[in-house]
């Protein structure tokens, strides 16, 4: 897998999801979110700046409340630019203006730390987090918006942060010793993305040294393990070990990272396409631990970064496919359906707590994963186009040879089937490729009408563009049940990339407690449920996909119909839910 192969991933303002897509209720009930947001906690947001409480004996109040300022900046500027919403794109401008009005003179964000006396580790090993999330915001500003203030600021956030803890030049230094975990060293990746835009070698340098000197890390590169850490935190680490791997064109350590992800993958996620529980990875096969705190919406989110920023710089299939893995499942299920509440944790079992805390850093969190579902369906790369995700969409994608229109009018999940619309200039010529999942079967292409024969290249189906301007392509494929391991003789089912619950709005009287009365048979088939309102207590949910699926229950000699939905749907209500089950046992 080589560096120097980069894709672009095209700009919010360059795809609009279309209705009837699985995305667009959801992407429209976050932009409704992302502005309730700014009109109810603008203020507290920034307020995390612009005051610091604190009494003798008592801790610094908001140690972390300022986080939610730099990612809601960050979520809104995406927003803002796909909806063409300029009285959005205002609140956006003037929210990063108020935010860069705190700046202190030495670069730093907000208030500066009381200095009447001794701060105690955790005031202390939160205060590098902030300027990380404020440099999120800002940068993503700059990088949409061309403001070059937010980029003037964020510089001198980087500024603050080397002159305070340059040299890192042992294992006891300032900047590895205050961290509480990762929360000092996951600036690196904003570090790096400043890097990218100043070119400034000192940011390189300090990154390295973090490196050298933070022994999860060094570790890390020596074992090409993953540390087990807090998975959000690590997550947003290793972006940044990754793009430092990239500025030094350093395709070793780029490999051992990419072998970390892998591991990630195979070890640490859950089939949902999250990781993590209580915060943090653990030993041991996964869990299926009911009401368990499981997958944090932060850990969801920065695992799509860093998956997202691999698939940048490889343009890689693999990494296509784990980013539609996410998005249907852990991203979209932690997102209430309206768009309005958020999971802290997402289980695969029970009950979803929306605004459930201890924290609300999952609340600002959630929204810039959602965001970025419309940069995962397409992406170019000198006169190819890639497509990805099968979503209704629209899209004007840039390459060398001028830039393509683009139209997907999708049916899927619901059938495999979605008609892809070129529009190019008249002497356009070049490569369309339409990623093949790995879960799809009996994939077949028509160009214009006509079958399509053609081999698979790095996960695509390659198809030769030229000698019109209109295209019409036909895609279709099957989407099989499949069954997912979690851990030893525990499954999810799986219909394509969406992992299916049984949820007991469609299952009155099932039992989804602790005992397995209900296991999966060697044979499984699907069917589609035609229920009319299944359980009329609740109010008026949007449409929920059903499916009927056999499996043996312990309670009769028979097997019994089940119905699933997909588990991004599922607890929606607060309904209780099941979505990993035994295989039958002999
Ligand atoms: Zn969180």
């Amino acid at each position: 897998m080589t560096l120097n192969n980069p894709i672009t991933i095209p700009l919010p303002n360059e795809v609009r999801l279309l209705r009837g897509g699985r995305f667009m209720q959801r992407y429209d009930g976050n932009i409704n979110y992302l502005k309730h947001m700014h009109d109810h906690f603008g203020e507290f947001m920034l307020g995390a700046f612009a005051s610091r409480h604190y009494a003798p004996g008592k801790l610094l109040e908001r140690i972390w409340d300022g986080e939610y300022a730099g990612k809601w900046l960050d979520a809104a500027t995406h927003a803002a630019l796909n909806s063409h919403d300029q009285d959005f794109v205002a609140m956006v401008d003037e929210f990063a203006a108020k935010l860069r009005s705190y700046q202190q003179e030495d670069g730093f964000m907000g208030e500066p730390l009381p200095s009447d006396r001794d701060l105690n580790d955790w005031e202390l090993g939160w205060n590098v987090w902030v300027q990380w999330t404020s440099m999120i915001g800002l940068l993503t500003h700059y990088e949409l918006r061309g403001e070059p203030a937010s980029l003037e600021c964020a510089t001198r956030i980087a500024d603050w942060v080397l002159q305070t803890y340059s040299p890192i030049d042992s294992d006891e230094a300032a900047f590895i010793g205050q961290g509480r975990g990762f929360t000092n060293v996951a600036v690196i990746n904003q570090l790096m993305r400043l890097y990218k835009h100043t070119g400034n070698e000192k940011l390189c340098n300090f990154v390295d040294s973090v490196i050298q000197h933070f022994e999860p890390l060094r570790k890390m590169m020596e074992t090409g393990e993953p540390h087990i850490a807090h998975p959000y935190m690590l997550c947003a680490t290793l972006t940044g070990m990754v793009d430092l791997a990239l500025a030094r064109n350093d395709q070793q350590s780029f490999d051992i990272l990419v072998g970390i992800w892998r591991a990630l993958v195979n070890v640490h996620q859950f089939p949902t396409g999250s990781l993590g529980e209580d915060e943090n990875l653990y030993e041991g096969p996964l869990n299926d631990n009911p009401d368990g705190k499981l997958q944090e919406t932060c850990a969801t989110t920065e695992w799509i970064f860093l998956t997202q920023r691999l698939y940048e710089i490889t343009g890689d299939a693999e990494f296509a496919e784990a980013l539609e893995k996410t998005s249907y499942n852990a991203l979209v299920a932690a997102q209430s359906d309206d768009g309005m509440k958020w999971c802290y944790y997402t289980p695969l079992r029970y009950s979803k707590h929306f605004f459930h805390g201890p924290t609300r850093c999952c609340f600002w969190s959630g929204p810039r994963g959602i965001v970025r579902i419309p940069s995962m369906i397409y992406a170019s790369r000198k006169n190819e186009i890639f497509v990805n995700f099968f979503e209704s969409s629209t899209a004007a994608l840039e390459t060398q040879n001028g830039s393509v229109a683009i139209k997907q009018e999708s049916q899927f999940p619901k059938v495999g089937s979605t008609r892809i619309s070129l529009s190019t200039l008249s002497d356009w010529s070049g490569i369309l490729n339409i990623r093949v999942p790995t879960w799809s079967e009996a994939f077949t292409i028509k160009l214009d009408g006509n079958d399509l024969t053609t081999t698979l290249t790095n996960g695509s189906m390659r198809i030769e563009i030229d000698g019109s301007s209109e295209y019409v392509i036909d895609v279709s494929f099957s989407i099989p049940l499949t069954k997912e391991l979690l851990s030893e003789n525990n499954y999810a089912l799986k219909r394509g990339p969406e992992v299916l619950s049984v949820d007991l709005r469609d299952n009155n009287d099932t039992w989804i407690g602790k005992n397995d009365l209900i296991s999966i048979p060697d044979e499984i088939e699907l069917y589609p449920a035609d229920q009319q309102n299944p359980w009329p207590g609740f109010k008026k949910t949007p449409k929920r996909p059903r499916y009927r699926i056999s499996l043996d229950d312990r309670r009769t000699t028979e097997r019994m119909d089940f119905t699933f939905t997909p588990y991004a749907d599922a607890g929606n209500d607060g309904a209780a839910f099941r979505t990993v089950f035994p295989l039958t046992s002999e």
